[in-house]
């Protein structure tokens, strides 16, 4: 599903990604841990086309990823992305944040985009919140607005980056169970977190990076019982 190698990006004379290379299968549920400043939110950007990046490959669903123009559309099809901070319009509704896109960009008849985004509501559980502004929604609701209006494109992978980390204690659940039902629905996802009970319930291999390298990969178990890697060792202590 996604293919990275070897990829490299610099910020200026910062290397901020050192030859990163993953594959994500279909279906798997990737959680990426690691210090501020690791490179994160840099990598998983390269996804869908928000980074540019200056060597090495990434293909998404066989899509290698180009930068040109049709290029990105094509990614940004394929691939939907929830920010720490949500990104919704202020001056729309929650249903119009959601059908702007599926009107906009995939053309789709107002009403249905309408009717799918009523189901997307259901799905994460503020149906009745249709018809206000974000501004009038907690913060955990305006999260999952942005997953429905991510959803709503039908992307066939979601990046998540540290969505929950903006939300009061009380909001990070119900987020996190919006996540999970999505992997437990197929999805494929890879999450930046430091969501330690979500990692190992959900994720099939958690990752951490360091300095704009993958140290580290492995099942939740062993990463955070028994990692290989002395690296990752200090980074559990730090956050366990
Ligand atoms: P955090 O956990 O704080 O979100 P992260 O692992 O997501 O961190 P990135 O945001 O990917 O880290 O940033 C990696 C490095 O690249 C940091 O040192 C950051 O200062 C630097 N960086 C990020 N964006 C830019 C930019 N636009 N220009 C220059 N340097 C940048
Ligand atoms: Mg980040």
């Amino acid at each position: 599903m996604i293919i990275a190698e070897n990829v490299h990006k610099w910020y200026g004379k910062f290397h901020v990604l050192q030859g990163v290379s993953l594959r994500v299968n279909r279906k798997e549920v990737v959680v990426l841990m690691g210090p501020s400043g690791s490179g994160k939110s840099t990598f998983i950007r390269t996804f869908n086309a928000l980074e540019e990046y200056q060597q090495g490959r990434i293909e998404i669903d066989g899509i290698t990823i180009s930068h040109d123009l049709r290029n990105i559309e094509a990614i940004r099809r394929e691939v939907g992305m929830v920010f720490q901070q949500f990104n919704l319009f202020p001056h729309l509704t929650v249903l119009q944040n959601i059908t702007l896109a599926p009107i906009w960009v995939r053309r789709s008849p107002k009403i249905q985009a309408q009717e799918s985004a009523m189901k997307l509501l259901e799905r994460v559980g503020i149906l009745e919140q249709a018809h206000k502004y974000p501004g009038q929604l907690s913060g955990g609701q305006q999260q999952r607005v942005a997953i429905a209006r991510a959803l709503a494109m039908q992307p066939k992978i979601m990046l998540f980056d540290e969505p929950t980390s903006a939300l009061d204690p009380e909001m990070v659940r119900e987020v996190l169970d919006v996540m999970r039902s999505l992997a437990r629905d197929g999805m494929t996802m890879v999450v930046v977190t430091h969501e330690v009970g979500f990692a190992r319930e959900v994720a099939d291999r958690v990752i951490l990076m360091d300095s704009g390298t993958l140290v580290e990969s492995a099942t939740p178990e062993t990463f955070f019982s028994n990692p290989k890697e002395e690296r990752t060792r200090k980074f559990l202590s730090q956050i366990l």
